[in-house]
């Protein structure tokens, strides 16, 4: 039993915190702890690929809110995050795409070490690619496989995108993502594969890693410009101060993070003072940065009964149940295809997700029979938010502002999106699935109308990064080795440190982060 002084004390049980958790104790030199303020992954919808949104605003998560958003109708959007072992990991849609080469290459002209090149290994060292693969990982710990049952909607998405002159990929992970694929899954055997399943199961019985959950972070404790440990309120409401002999290292992600530095004194004097907390360390660019995937939904009836409305059928489930296969264990994301909004741009600045289910508010709302939602992503905003505080208490939800569409370009960018699926819908592919527009999609409409309709409707695709932002400048959070610029045995290795979002999802480059930081802390 610890005296509650540990080597490595790590807050947040994400993909980030698991996979450092198995790495750091993995050495029985080590003693870790790892905290978490979620349960324990007990419910069945985890584990189950299409009941995802199931998990939303239940105790699993943490339910946020954004602060109104000026340029999206004052409106304040749901955000939700994983609060559990596993963390967003146990609910998020289980997407594997890594982004574009150009995206890693932009960081390392920026931070040296960070390039595609430097990175590429260790997504592969996470990777378990089940199948023929060129350039996955085909070791590692963390199962990714394809969709094993694909719906008609999606393989008519896909000719569609095919006839549309889009390129076919190989492999949607290639180092240049533009063109069309089915959407590779974190899944084994038609179950998710969490971080959970990934990096902590395999670490049952070892004596120096101790798991603490509903076990919630309030603050760092620094002493002479050192963490020297944190303070938490166990499972009972009790509070308990745990020391660190080598390092804390926060991986709570890009809300809770910069949250807990600030309450812990490390950011904007003129932000913390006025909220009641002592400067421990001035570091201006704790929580600014911020940057999310805005997505605007296009949702049509489906005049045929095929789509993953049918997915809670008792036939459905009984193929789950006995065989692993059906609507089930679909992700509803099934395909995607990365275009551009200019040709001559380098890269995609845009990702088109064709969804085999009308998803609308999150999922949530039961729709009115058969549909298709056809996503569009602005994959580079030029738009930036912050997380600041709310008050000096940790259990108050901090203010979230994405800042969306306040670069004008954005909405250009994401109207021509827009037109380019509006295309795909209109092909011959597509037309046999495509019925009416489902609300709240007008359907073709002129720019202005168009314009409205995205502010009205626009929601996250679940990927904020950037508010504990890695860089060598003075509003740079971390260093190169994610350690927090100025103090000592202090590291953030989770989505808050990407510098700029990446175009593709947020998951992968999360626990390609979480073994380079292994790397830097174990060398
Ligand atoms: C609904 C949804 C769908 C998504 N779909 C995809 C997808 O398909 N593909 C993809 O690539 N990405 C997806 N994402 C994003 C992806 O899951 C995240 O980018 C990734 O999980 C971020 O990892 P992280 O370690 O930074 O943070 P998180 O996964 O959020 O983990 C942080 C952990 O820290 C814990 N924590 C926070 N504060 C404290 C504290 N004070 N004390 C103790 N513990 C604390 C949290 O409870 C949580 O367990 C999705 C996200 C969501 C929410």
């Amino acid at each position: 039993m610890s005296d509650g002084s540990y080597d490595y004390i790590i807050v947040g049980a994400g993909p980030a915190g698991c996979v450092l958790a198995n790495r750091l104790s993995a050495n029985s030199a080590n003693e870790v702890a790892l905290i978490e303020a979620g349960r324990p992954d007990k419910a069945r919808e985890i584990r189950i690929p299409a009941a995802f949104s199931k998990l939303f605003t239940t105790p699993y998560d943490w339910n946020y809110r954004t602060v109104k958003q000026a340029q999206l109708a004052d409106r304040e959007l749901y955000w939700p995050r994983g609060k559990t072992l596993g963390g967003s990991t146990s609910i998020n849609a289980m997407m594997w795409v890594r982004g574009h080469q150009a995206d890693y290459d932009a960081w390392g002209e920026q931070i040296p070490g960070w390039s595609y090149a430097d990175v590429l290994p260790y997504f592969q060292r996470v990777e378990h690619r089940a199948g023929p693969t060129k350039v996955h990982g085909t070791t590692g710990p963390l199962f990714i496989e394809e969709l094993r049952t694909v719906n008609p909607t999606t393989r008519a998405f896909l000719a569609a995108c095919e006839a549309a002159g889009i390129r076919r990929l190989d492999e949607l992970n290639e180092p240049d993502h533009s063109g069309y694929s089915l959407t590779p899954l974190t899944q084994h055997r038609g179950r998710r594969w969490s971080a959970v399943d990934a990096y902590l199961v395999p670490t049952t019985g070892r004596p120096n890693l101790t798991v603490l959950t509903s076990s919630l972070v309030e603050r760092v404790q620094l002493q002479n410009f050192r963490a020297v440990g944190v303070s938490l309120r166990d499972a009972s409401g009790a509070p308990r101060e745990l020391t660190a002999r080598r390092e804390v290292i926060l991986c709570a992600g890009a809300v809770n993070t910069p949250q807990l530095l600030m309450l812990s004194g490390v950011g904007d004097p003129e932000q913390l003072t006025p909220a009641g907390i002592e400067v421990k360390h001035a570091l201006p660019g704790v929580g600014a940065n911020l940057q999310d995937h805005l997505a605007a939904g296009l949702v049509v009836h489906c005049p045929q009964p095929v789509t993953l409305v049918a997915a809670e059928s008792a036939g459905q489930l009984a193929k789950y149940l006995l065989r692993h296969s059906g609507m089930l264990t679909s992700n509803v994301a099934e395909a995607v295809a990365f275009v551009r909004s200019e040709p001559d741009l380098p890269a995609p600045d845009l990702e088109l997700i064709f969804g085999a289910a009308p998803f609308v508010e999150h999922g949530r709302t039961a729709p009115p029979g058969h549909g298709i939602t056809l996503g569009v992503v602005l994959l580079q905003p030029d738009s930036r938010g912050r997380v600041t505080l709310a008050s000096a208490n940790p259990t108050d939800p901090p203010l979230i502002d994405p800042g969306y569409l306040t670069a004008e370009a954005d909405l250009t960018r994401l109207i021509a999106g827009i037109r380019t699926a509006e295309g795909l819908l209109d092909s011959e592919a597509l037309r046999p699935f495509v019925g009416a527009p489902m609300a709240p999609w007008p359907g073709h409409v002129d720019d202005e109308t168009l314009a409205r309709s995205v502010r009205e409707h626009a929601e996250t695709l679940y990927h904020p990064v950037g508010t504990c932002r890695m860089g060598t400048d003075d509003d740079a959070v971390v260093d190169g080795e994610l350690k927090v610029h100025g103090l000592l045995g202090l590291r953030v290795v989770d989505a808050s440190v990407m510098p700029r979002i990446n175009r593709g999802h947020t998951m992968a480059p999360v626990y390609m982060l979480a073994e380079r930081a292994a790397d830097f802390i174990n060398a």
